[in-house]
């Protein structure tokens, strides 16, 4: 993560803004509307790096994002939308210690303890690894797809969904999830 990354709330440059509206009919809580949200809230999402969110934060520097009417941490709903359910009680952690990423691959389930501990591991200084990979939803594994119909590459999906190019393989040629 370079130093401007890490730079907070108001000092950061935003995105022009460009507003996705739900399709007609389209649910606007659904998992693939959140999706195109989400995408459209990060410059970067096909780069290696952090997708940092170019939209609102809290003061601390976490992403957040209007839904249903509630300010909620986008980080939370990326988890949600791209990786599974968030269980009772767990927290959405940044394993690259960077509050405005919403990259699948760089969140983790784990509870205050835990995040507590990372912070004191890391002593705040960003690693951006991947300790493992990021698993799949079906909302992402049609959104994977859609865009492979687009013409995307393996490898730009595999960056994109942090996940290996042998995941992709498998999910756009439907070996796993339906
Ligand atoms: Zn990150």
């Amino acid at each position: 993560m370079t130093p401007t990354e890490r730079t907070r709330g108001r000092e950061r440059r935003h995105l022009p803004i460009r507003k996705i509206y739900p399709e007609p009919g389209e649910n606007p809580l659904s998992p693939s509307h959140l999706s195109k949200r989400l995408l459209n809230g990060v410059a970067n999402a096909s780069s290696e790096g952090c997708w940092t969110w170019m939209r609102s934060a809290k003061r601390s520097g976490h992403a957040t994002m209007t839904v249903a009417g509630r300010t909620v941490p986008a980080y939370r709903v990326a988890f949600e939308v791209w990786v599974g359910p968030i269980p009772n009680g767990q927290w959405v952690l940044h394993r690259c210690d960077n509050p405005r990423c919403i990259r699948p691959d760089h969140l983790e389930l784990g509870d205050q303890t835990k995040n507590m501990a990372d912070c004191s591991r890391r002593g705040r200084a960003a690693t951006g690894a991947r300790n493992g990979q990021a698993k799949l939803t079906q909302s992402g594994v049609d959104e994977m797809r859609r865009l492979r119909s687009d013409g995307w590459t393996q490898a730009r999906l595999a960056s994109r969904f942090g996940v290996t190019q042998a995941t992709v393989w498998r999910a756009v040629n439907r070996r796993s999830w339906r």
